[in-house]
């Protein structure tokens, strides 16, 4: 081969240059990686169920429930759970606490149609659910697509029954139904945002009467007749609920070369499995290393089970006390992953992102130095420090990793929990998968990228 000219070896030593994953030889390793990945997305579509899964794996992996009055020693794994929504993961390390803990932080609630309290109506003898979303959504979307239902109703006799239904072949599901577009002469002159409301994303849920006789909303009755039956619910029993309508649809390999998977909620069980699959195999790590999965990200982070509240710092402070040391010290000391999705470019939509700082999937783990809005606001800012530190860290262990923003400057913008934990006084990056069609019911991600994720994480905690 010829010699590169001059101009071209400085390019080599002083252009930035980014490389597709499939130059690295970890394609195979990826897939495999993804394959568990699609089993975690069908069996967790709910923080709950996410919790249950990460409970059931960390204790085949040794793991033990958490006494903040026990003591713990180098390489002993705990776990902590949170009201069955939220779960913190650790692996005590070689160092004192004290000196700070290594967390990566993913959320485990995704975007979706919530049932309101009381829900149940019959109209023109179909029986329906009122809901009320949570996250955002583009509602359009979640219209004639079926659906699954999950969660937990809390009935008078003080029980607490599982629903979990839509999801397994011979289940029936839900939908939101929608117009006909030859009725859709007005509906179509409306905003894509106001195109489907609020008020219009009901769940229909039967239509065939209790008995044939005249006794009014005989559909409904007909209906609680059946929930009767397999929970043992009445309608009261629905204001203590947390019902929840999320896609049925099953994680799918994407393209003719299955580079990719389509599944509802990526954002963000597409970090929260990596996160956790990183501590189950960390061994004797040298800081402790902890893996927080949270819940209500989606709607702010605020409420008990949200990393607003204080059961990480309480958790962190417990440990290093534990060992004689402080807790606010322990977390000042604290480095941490905020491991959350970011926007992917897609060449369909190319104008919402600058190209130069946009991530593109197939490039590897995304940091964002920064995230938020209008100049920066409602996020924390990674220091220059700490940036070149995983910089470092991530290129020494051969992790492929790009930086990118969350769309063009005053566009929009969003948050993660990064924020959360930087207010404890430890040093935080976001890190996370590039997804396409992010909070709609069917995301897209590249294998090759959560596999880097797996990877960043687990390099950060050895
Ligand atoms: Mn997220
Ligand atoms: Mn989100």
């Amino acid at each position: 081969m010829a010699d590169k000219s001059k101009s071209e070896q400085m390019k080599d030593k002083l252009f930035y240059n980014k490389k597709h994953g499939a130059n690295l030889g970890v394609t195979a390793d990826a897939d495999a990686f993804c394959e568990q990945y699609k089993v975690f997305l069908d069996r967790a579509k709910t923080e709950r169920e996410a919790v249950k899964f990460a409970v059931a794996a960390a204790k085949e992996a040794g793991f033990v429930p958490f006494d903040s009055k026990a003591k713990y020693n180098a390489g002993d794994k705990v776990y902590y759970v949170n009201r069955g929504k939220a779960v913190i993961l650790a692996v005590i390390g070689t160092e004192p606490v004290e000196h700070g803990v290594r967390i990566a932080a993913s959320h485990i609630d995704s975007p979706r149609l919530d049932l309101k309290p009381n829900p149940m109506y019959e109209d023109s003898e179909m029986a329906l659910f009122k809901t009320h979303y949570y996250g955002g959504i583009k509602k359009y979307q979640w219209t004639t697509i079926p659906l699954a239902l999950h969660g937990v109703v809390s009935r008078a006799d003080g029980q607490t029954v599982e629903v979990h239904l839509g999801e397994d072949e011979g289940d029936p599901c839900f939908v939101v139904t929608d117009l006909l577009p030859h009725l859709a002469a007005e509906q179509s002159k409306r905003t894509l945002a106001d195109g489907i409301r609020g008020e219009e994303l009901n769940i229909l849920i039967g239509s065939r009467p209790f008995l044939d006789d005249d006794a009014s909303e005989a559909v409904k009755l007909n209906i609680l007749s059946l929930l009767n039956e397999k929970y043992g619910m009445v309608e009261e029993d629905f204001l203590s609920a947390e019902l929840e309508l999320v896609p049925a649809f099953k994680a799918r390999d994407i393209g003719f070369d299955r580079s990719m998977i389509g599944a509802y909620g990526h954002d963000d069980r597409v970090c929260a499995y990596p996160a956790l699959m990183a501590i189950l195999g960390c061994e004797a790590p040298k800081y402790t290393a902890v893996t927080v999965l949270a819940d209500k990200e989606e709607i702010g982070s605020d409420g008990n089970t949200g990393l607003n509240a204080s059961y990480l710092k309480y958790f962190i402070t417990y440990l290093a006390e534990m060992q004689g040391g402080r807790g606010h010290t322990a977390l000042e000391n604290s480095k941490c992953l905020s491991a959350d999705v970011t926007a992917a470019y897609d060449p369909t939509f190319a104008d919402v992102l600058e190209r130069r700082n946009a991530a593109f999937i197939n490039y590897g783990a995304a940091l964002a130095k920064y995230t938020g809005a209008r100049g920066k606001s409602g996020t924390s800012d990674a220091s220059a420090e700490f940036v070149g530190e995983i910089r470092r860290m991530l290129n020494s262990a051969g992790v492929q990793w790009q930086m990118a923003e969350l769309g063009r400057v005053d566009l929009g913008g969003g948050g993660t929990v990064a924020m959360f934990i930087a207010n404890l006084g430890a040093d935080v990056i976001d890190i996370g998968v590039p997804v396409l069609s992010m909070h709609a019911p069917f995301e897209v991600v590249a294998k090759h990228d959560v596999y880097m994720v797996y990877r960043a994480i687990s390099v950060f905690y050895q």
